[in-house]
Parts: structure tokens; sequence; C-alpha cells
């Protein structure tokens, strides 16, 4: 009989796609075999992991690498101030390890999201986001107040090592060994940055010439900003974290929301991939390349672009109409049809 023990087991090995019509060329039809018009542009479906996430990875790796130090004992409490997909990660490790989970987060955070960490056991504590950073019930003070408690530990995914090393250890071999060491351009949108700088590090240590691409939204720290006018979700940031090794990014391609979200919704639609907005990000920025290699005659490229997370966490957004108009972005709507046009 073949089946696992637990639900972490399942964490990584994910495949990597081969992106076919929405590159916009004849010889990326689904079933044609052939990339003679531009480079192999392979997508690494993070969504496949239990949690749903790229995250369930540095979770694993935080927590085992917590418990080995000794600052998770049996029985303590992981607390963080996530809402996102990191929460996700740590709530279903702790739940199959036995550890309390805290997350804290800021009062404009969804229901659904909180609901998701509540269904894993976990609990949630919600700040006003209308009090400055100073104040004792602002999401800074409270996270440190519960972390401060005896038995509790904070992963901090933003200075972890571990966040950047399970991407070194585990998806960045992965990518080296299903590409057969084929690969000659990697691109990922940059958050943490643990992503980028872990598999950045792994590929380059295999071979210095692959080519490390961070996709960035436009007005973030990594192309150049200084912070959030954006609406694409998990990526970008308005400081430095130090998980992001600073020295792997041959380049930083910027990526407008309107062209993210517009991606995204493509990627559905073309490709039957229903991902987050940051994965419609990378996309985009990783169909750009392959155009600029395929100018150059590099058809031989190949190219993984990495795609965080689902899109059914964004469904009110990305893949709603009427939230798209609110910004004023294109929606991209396929022309109601009638009855009469069905029948
Ligand atoms: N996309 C999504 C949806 C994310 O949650 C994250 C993590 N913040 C990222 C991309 C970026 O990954 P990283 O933090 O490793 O740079």
């Amino acid at each position: 009989m073949e089946y696992v023990n637990s639900l972490i087991d399942l964490i990584g090995n994910t495949p990597l796609l081969r992106l076919s019509r929405s590159l916009d060329r004849p010889d990326t039809a689904p079933d044609s075999g052939t990339h003679d018009q531009g480079p192999l542009v392979l997508a690494k479906v993070e969504y496949l992991n239990p949690g749903g996430s790229v995250k369930d990875r540095i979770a694993t790796r935080m927590i085992e690498a917590a418990e080995a130090s000794g600052e998770l004992q049996p029985g303590g409490t992981i607390v963080e101030p996530t809402s996102g997909n990191t929460g996700v990660g740590l709530a279903m490790v702790a739940q199959q390890k036995g550890y309390k989970c805290i997350f804290v987060c800021p009062d404009k955070v969804s229901e659904d999201k909180r609901n998701v960490l509540k269904a894993y056991g976990a609990e949630v504590v919600v700040c006003p986001t209308a009090v400055p950073p100073e104040h004792p019930d602002s999401y800074y003070n409270v996270s440190d107040r519960l972390a401060s408690q005896p038995g509790a530990w904070k992963p901090n995914q933003y200075a972890n090592v571990n966040n950047p090393r399970s991407h070194y250890e585990t998806t960045g071999p992965e990518i080296w060994a299903q590409t057969e060491g084929r690969i000659t351009h990697f691109v990922a949108g940059v958050g943490t940055g643990g992503t980028i700088s872990g598999i950045g590090r792994y590929l380059k240590e295999q071979n210095p010439e692959v080519q490390i691409i961070g996709a960035d939204p436009a007005g973030s720290v990594y192309s150049g900003g200084t912070g959030r006018p954006y609406l694409v979700e998990g990526v970008g940031e308005d400081f430095w974290p130090e998980t992001y090794d600073r020295d792997i990014a041959d380049r930083i391609i910027e990526v407008s929301d309107a062209d993210s979200f517009a991606f995204t919704r493509r990627l559905a639609r073309e490709e039957a991939l229903l991902v987050g907005g940051s994965s419609g990000m990378a996309a985009y920025a990783a169909k750009q390349l392959a155009e600029e290699l395929a100018a150059e005659g590099r058809t031989d490229a190949v190219i993984v672009v990495l795609l965080p997370d689902s899109g059914r966490g964004y469904l009110t957004k990305v893949f709603n109409d009427e939230w798209l108009a609110q910004y004023g972005f294109p929606t991209g709507a396929v022309a109601a049809q009638t009855v009469g046009d069905v029948l």
C-alpha cells in the first residue's frame, strides 16, 4: 500500500507545468512538444502543497529547526503576526506536531482568512488598525507581548535563516533535478525574499550562469520604490528584510498591478491555472523575459517561474470584476452570452 503518515510528508516535490497558450506563440499550443519560437517556460506549481502554498515549506523547516535548537519545546506555543500563507503552513504543521498556535492580525484582514487559521485549531487575535505602532493594542505590541510568554516561540519569517534555507534544501534541488540541470533562468516574486534567495543560491552553486530574476510590484523597495501603493498581495516590501540576499538577483523586473491582475486571469482562462496575483505577476515577468530571449535568438533557454499560491483566496478580488473596476483595472470579461447563443 502506498501512503504517508503525516500531511507534513506531502509538502514539496511539486510539479513543473509548461506554459502554453498564455505565451502567445504558435509553437506553444498545449499539444505542441516543440519550442522553436522561444524559450521553454515552466511553472513550479506551489499551490499543490497541502496547505495550498509555497509557505508550507518554510513552516516545516522553521518549526523543525526550533525543535532542534530547543527554542520550541513540547506543548509550546507558536506566535506569529501573519494572516496569510505562512499562517496556514504554521497552523497545519503545528496541528500535526501538537503545538498551539496564536496568530496576530490587524482588523482589516478578512473573516475568511481568519477562519482558515481557526479551522486548523489556531487562535486568532485581532488588533485595531487605527492605533499607532507604539500603542499597547497595536499589532506589533500584542504579538511581542504574546511571544514573550513562557513556552512561546516566534518564527519571524522576515529574519529566520530557515526561511531561505528551506528553499536552498528543497525547492532549489527539485528545480535543478526536474530540469536535468538545463534551467537557464529562474523567476520569482519577492516578499520576505526567502524563495528567491534560497533557490537562487542553490542554482548558482550548481551553475553560476543561471540567471536569477526577481519580479516586483512597481513601488516596492526591490524595484527602487519606498512602499505600498500597489495591490498585489504577498510580494513587495517597504523595508529590506534580513531574509533577502541583496546579491542574489541578476535583475529585477517591475510589474504593474494592472499587468499582474490581467495575467493572473489569463492563467486561469488559458492554462486552467487558478493562482493568486503574485503568481500572475511572476508569470508576466517570465513571459516578458521569454520574449526578450526569443528576440535574441535564445530559443534554447529554459525559464522556471515559481507560482506561490492558489487563486481560491482571491475570488472576491482579482477574480471579481467589480473589485477590479473599482480600482480602474480592465476586467477582460468575456461578453455575456444570452441563453439563445448557448442553445
Ligand atoms: N506570493 C505570495 C502569495 C506570498 O504569500 C509570498 C510570501 N510573502 C510571496 C509570494 C513571496 O515569497 P517570499 O516571501 O519567499 O519572497
